[in-house]
């Protein structure tokens, strides 16, 4: 495995490597069993897989953590090898942003980033969009790894990849979670002993309100508003709780087919902000 932090060393080392297909998983570090499943499909689809590290700073909101995001480079970077990664890539701010972070220029998505957490996260996914492209423009991957976690980002760089005709395959992995439900993140880092407890609440109150959708879909706004109960009394301060469509991210509107929608949730347990979404089966 080879650790690189210079774009133009990267670019010599994926092209020396040959014509086989390059796999690329983006990253933030701090990687638990989720970032590896995605790892492990790429390795799976793919002859050279590079995985990138970048705690990018254009995503976060003054009242989010920048500074504090946790950075563990020397046990990431053991964790990728254990997995079989070929690069590793962990360019600091400058090489990523040349001009400075605000001079740069963006990549704005304009149509699925105003709503969920991009109307709770102002800049937030063109934060993403911006550090996703200029990544791609440095690997040149074939294909291009995200996880289903964060099911909106996924749709938001889809979308981007296939605006700006950016020549990769985006493949979603689905959401990797611990053994009572919560899904795998590195903000779980944040939890109390207690919250973590209380936390997997989260995925159990989807999965409950999913199935009484299903079975009864016309008391669509008592079930979504009996869920949204349960979490406050189990101590969550709700961002949102909404069902949208899995590709539009329009909200559900009555008589539709449940089964093109998802169920999607934010909200802060403790100084947390968790996330998680699950699709609703016909
Ligand atoms: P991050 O380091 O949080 O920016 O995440 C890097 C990639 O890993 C993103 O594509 C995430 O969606 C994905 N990811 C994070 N957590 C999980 C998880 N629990 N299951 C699957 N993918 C995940």
């Amino acid at each position: 495995m080879q650790t690189i932090n210079q774009v133009v060393k990267l670019r010599q080392i994926v092209k020396n490597q040959g014509d086989g297909k390059v796999g690329f998983v983006p990253t933030m570090g701090n990687l638990h069993q989720g970032h590896i499943s995605l790892v492990k499909l790429a390795k799976q689809q793919c002859d050279q897989v590079v995985v990138s590290i970048f705690v990018n700073r254009k995503q976060f909101n003054q009242k989010e953590d920048f500074q504090h995001y946790p950075r563990t480079l020397a046990e990431d970077i053991n964790k990728l090898q254990q997995a079989g990664v070929d690069i590793v890539f962990y360019p600091d701010e400058n090489a990523v942003y040349p001009a400075g972070v605000e001079q740069s220029t963006s990549v704005n998505e304009p149509v699925l980033t105003d709503v969920l957490c991009g109307a709770s996260r102002q800049g937030h996914f063109e934060g993403v969009t911006t550090v996703v492209c200029k990544l791609l423009n440095m690997v040149q991957p074939d294909r291009l790894y995200l996880g289903e976690k964060d099911y909106q980002q996924y749709l938001v760089i889809r979308k981007m990849v296939a605006d700006l005709f950016i020549p990769c395959q985006v493949i979603p992995v689905g959401t990797c979670r611990e053994k009572d439900g919560l899904a795998m993140s590195s903000r779980n880092n944040y939890l109390s002993e207690t919250e973590r407890q209380k936390a997997p609440v989260l995925y159990r109150t989807l999965v409950h309100l999913a199935e009484q959708l299903s079975s009864n879909s016309k008391a669509f706004d008592n079930l979504i508003a009996d869920a949204k109960t349960t979490l406050k009394a189990e101590g969550f301060i709700l961002d949102y709780l909404e069902c949208r469509h899995n590709t539009t991210l329009q909200l559900w509107q009555a008589g539709e087919p449940l089964n093109d929608y998802r169920l999607f949730v934010a909200a802060f347990l403790g100084s947390a902000r968790l996330i998680d979404n699950i699709p609703l089966e016909p």
